[in-house]
């Protein structure tokens, strides 16, 4: 069915503004934009008062099917991304049964097809069975629609096969993902500071990420090649990005909301939602993340959303596994706490969520809203806010420390594809 969403203050990320315009959908595309439109029989959304954003992109999250379907399954996870306002996800291979074959990627795919009301996108993984050992097919990969390899949760230790890899995938035109982080140097969920070290926790010192930054980022100067760095939580790994950029317009990072908002103080809690992989940065570093969103060193912000059970969360912090779910209270969060408190403008914050991912992935209908635009859309309330409270969270998990965090912006309709996939349901 069509769709009419009237008087939406619709964001123009050219010209860094808001305009006041009515917007028709139709056949899944955004076919109309203009000051007054009037059709007979579609389906209207009053916009009045709203704000309508092109849909959210995350470059890195975790859906854990196919194999872990009692922490997050297709369905599960495109209901959660939607409240959230995601549109496109991309989903990492590091699963119970690793996506590292065209065949399996395509069966996922195929279930994709008929599960999510969103766009699910596979990160295909990097080597067999992401054992660091033997590379993939990746142009069988890609031929299922693949365009980013990762072995994410691992670092590829094999300097020799890591540059094989970056090559053979850039000539195909697709991009490696890598997690930056040398084991040998990580002793433990914590950083090398006073508060881990009086937690009783081991650290996992700033270099293993630095070191493993340090080392891709010459491979790919070296290639030529394009390579993206996930999830980078230290200053220098920061500065080395920023400096590299200078030289190879293909290096591209992101960080997710927990490493801006919190810091390795936290961890004094013990609450095993804080954990996660790498570990929250010293206050010093995050401020240095801060600094790099705004001079645009950071491409964008991705959730990480790991989903685990009660179980896995209920142990020692030592033996928990490491993530929290991020796909429902990622815009919530960096709209409070970022835009509002003055760290990002509120257009730099939507491009590293809409635009700049979808230049990455290569979807060139995406990011943007524009007539002839794939009609992906989030329409937001600005003004409202709310606590994060457990029972509206769709995600199958609830590991996350921000319950009981007040949020602001919440997300009114997620539209996919000209298809209303999540609308706030208002009780009376
Ligand atoms: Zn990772």
């Amino acid at each position: 069915m069509n769709l009419l969403i009237k008087n939406a203050s619709v964001i123009d990320l050219e010209n860094r503004e808001f305009i006041k315009r009515d917007v028709f959908v139709e056949g899944g595309r955004i076919s109309r934009i203009s000051e007054k439109i009037d059709i007979k029989n579609v389906k209207v959304i009053n916009a009045r008062g709203k704000h309508l954003f092109p849909g959210f992109i995350d470059i890195h999250s975790h859906i854990r099917e196919p194999g872990r379907q009692d922490k997050e399954d297709i369905i599960s996870a495109s209901h959660s991304a939607a409240k959230g306002g995601f549109t496109t996800i991309v989903t990492m291979p590091n699963t119970e049964i690793p996506l590292d074959t065209p065949e399996k990627i395509r069966a996922f795919m195929e279930k994709c097809k008929i599960d999510s009301s969103i766009n699910i996108l596979v990160c295909g993984a990097l080597t067999r069975a992401r054992e660091g050992r033997q590379l993939c097919e990746y142009g069988l990969i890609m031929k299922e629609g693949v365009r980013m390899f990762s072995d994410d949760g691992d670092w590829l230790k094999d300097t020799g096969l890591m540059l094989l890899a970056l090559n053979y995938i850039n000539s195909f035109g697709g991009t490696v993902m890598s997690h930056c982080e040398d084991k040998f140097l990580c002793w433990g969920p914590g950083r090398d500071d006073s508060a881990s070290f009086s937690a009783g926790l081991l650290p996992s010192f700033e270099i293993s990420e630095s070191i493993a930054v340090l080392r891709d980022v010459e491979l790919a100067n070296y290639l030529k090649a394009k390579i993206h760095l996930t999830h980078l939580s230290t200053s220098r790994s920061i500065e080395i990005v920023e400096e590299a950029k200078r030289r190879n317009r293909g290096i591209t990072c992101d960080t997710c909301p927990h490493y801006l908002l919190l810091d390795s103080e936290y961890l004094e809690r013990y609450d095993t939602n804080f954990k996660v992989n790498p570990p929250l940065p010293k206050r010093e570093d995050r401020l240095s993340l801060l600094r790099a969103l705004t001079k645009g060193v950071i491409d964008c912000i991705s959730t990480d959303h790991a989903p685990h059970t009660q179980e896995e969360k209920e142990h020692s912090f030592i033996d928990a596994l490491s993530g929290m779910i991020g796909f429902e209270t990622l815009f919530g969060l960096c709209y409070k706490y970022l835009v509002e408190k003055g760290e990002i403008d509120l257009f730099s914050f939507i491009e590293k969520i809409t635009v700049n991912p979808a230049q990455i992935l290569q979807l060139h209908q995406k990011g943007v809203i524009k007539e002839g635009f794939d009609a992906d859309l989030v329409l937001i309330d600005l003004g409202e806010e709310f606590l994060y409270s457990a029972d509206e969270i769709l995600s199958k998990s609830h590991n996350t420390p921000f319950l009981g965090w007040k949020l602001k912006g919440r997300v009114k309709a997620t539209v996919c594809r000209g298809r209303v996939v999540y609308e706030e349901r208002v009780s009376s």
